[in-house]
């Protein structure tokens, strides 16, 4: 059996751009770091299609243990199916040059059922797009198959005392659906192939397809042609914004003649552009009360997949900790208080009994919220809102108001391997109350992310 060329998540990069499907193939190592942020959305939810297992019980898992095992995946499922197995989980593929990875396959008479599970509540094109692959393969692998269906999780869905996998998940038949799609899917395929074995990458130029579904992996490359700064250094415009601006006006000097900016946008360009940091002085004083005592707080929550606490729902955003120091006008600071909460029971409750225990009453409160994930009960002051009302900037904020784009403005780098995103904060302590082995290196990171949050925190509070 020849190795496969393309995969189902190689496929969809190709579909998404060709040149990307071409460096993939080609010159993986022009591949940017793939940012923690990233893997941490990526690993979002992997246990779900475990979950889903449930749904269709005792079946054999045939999946590779290793990527390299892709051939011994295929053989295995062939002989499941020969040995007249009916379930048969990670069933592996191979046809026109592609392999897939079917999360279940159900034997129905003398025909198979093919069910893929998404961790998503929604059904997005791509997920059609990556069952019209898979489909296409079953068929073509001579798989009699009699429906194929996308399983997703039912967003209302309330936990109570344990997951009821049969209301949890939502099975939709795509069977026509991809169907429809299979003449369109091999050709697909074939441009691939062919863009793959090229001479050269196809001139194809930078666009919003970077961007969407995912950020492409090479963006550091193929951007590198892009002179700085550009209209993709306002994190006021979103990328469709930039993307016309750069298509009519190309210098950011001459995106400042479109009538199409507000304020903010204009204050950013003449920003990036002098390099001179903007701050309203009557702006941020009317925005930030006079205090001799405030606290800084950051607070920290995840947003659990599957639901674990009664009455939550999936993707529902919980508190899970805080970091609180209290700061006077003179600069001086108090001790860090910290607190992180177990998970076993709601901790949103908990974090914010706690908050209650500690916080003295008629005194400020500072935040830096890039997220409106979670309400906490207590007044607070959000400086992100600062920035993004235009009321201060500095020209290193270059991507979005997130704190880590703040720390790099700034000038605070992090420690090597540490955590920048509270996204990948709260992948951590998903880890940790799922009982990962590195559960004590998770904590000490997640200590010092609060911590560096804080300094983030005082640091721009302190430059206002
Ligand atoms: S960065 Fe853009 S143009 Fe370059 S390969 Fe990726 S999607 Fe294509």
């Amino acid at each position: 059996m020849e190795k496969h060329i393309l995969s189902k998540s190689t496929y969809i990069k190709g579909e998404q751009c060709l040149k990307q499907i071409y460096l993939t193939k080609n010159q993986p190592k022009l591949r940017d770091r793939m940012p923690p942020e990233r893997i941490a959305i990526f690993s979002r939810g992997t246990n779900v299609g475990i979950y889903a297992q449930d749904l269709f019980p005792g079946g054999i898992d045939a999946g590779p243990k290793h990527y390299s095992q892709y051939r011994k995946a295929i053989e295995t499922t062939a002989q499941l199916i020969a040995d007249g197995q009916e379930v048969i989980y990670e069933a592996a593929f191979q046809a026109h040059h592609t392999l897939i990875l079917l999360d279940i396959l159900v034997k129905n008479g003398d025909a198979w059922d093919a069910y893929e599970v998404k961790s998503s509540p929604y059904l997005t094109e791509t997920y059609y797009k990556d069952a019209a692959l898979q489909y296409y393969v079953l068929v073509n692998s001579g798989v009699n198959i009699r429906s194929f269906s996308l399983i997703s999780i039912d967003g209302n869905y309330t936990y109570s005392e344990e997951i009821d996998i049969h209301q949890l998940f939502t099975i939709k038949d795509v069977t026509e659906e991809v169907k429809e799609r299979m003449p369109k899917v091999a050709l697909k395929i074939d441009e691939q192939l062919g863009v793959i074995t090229q001479e050269d990458a196809p001139q194809i130029e930078i666009g919003p397809h970077c961007y969407k579904p995912y950020d492409c992996d090479f963006i550091g490359h193929c951007w590198k042609g892009v002179n700085r700064p550009s209209i993709f250094e306002i994190p006021s415009l979103n990328k469709e914004q930039q993307f016309d601006l750069f298509n009519k006006y190309k210098t950011l000097e001459h995106c400042l003649e479109s009538p199409d900016l507000n304020q903010i946008n204009r204050m950013q360009i003449r920003s990036q552009l002098s390099k001179r940091p903007y701050k309203n002085n009557e702006a941020v004083q009317s925005f930030i009360p006079k205090y001799e005592e405030a606290y800084i707080l950051k607070v920290l929550s995840f947003k659990p997949a599957l639901p674990r606490y009664t009455g939550s729902k999936p993707y529902q955003a919980f508190a899970f900790g805080f970091a609180l120091q209290k700061i006077k006008a003179n600069g001086s600071k108090g001790d860090i208080i910290r607190y992180m909460a177990n998970g076993k029971k709601n901790p949103n409750d908990i974090v914010i009994a706690k908050l209650k225990e500690v916080l003295e009453e008629n005194i400020p409160i500072f935040t830096y919220s890039s997220s409106k994930d979670i309400s906490i009960p207590f007044k607070t002051i959000d400086l992100s809102e600062l920035i993004r009302l235009g009321h201060f900037y500095r020209p290193k904020i270059t991507k979005d108001y997130t704190s880590k784009s703040l720390a790099i403005a700034m000038g605070i780098r992090p420690p090597f391997k540490a955590i920048e995103m509270d996204i990948v904060a709260a992948q951590y302590y998903n880890d940790i109350i799922d009982g990962h082995k590195d559960t004590q290196d998770r904590m000490l990171r997640i200590r010092d992310f609060l911590d560096r949050e804080l300094r983030i925190l005082s640091g721009l509070l302190f430059a206002l």
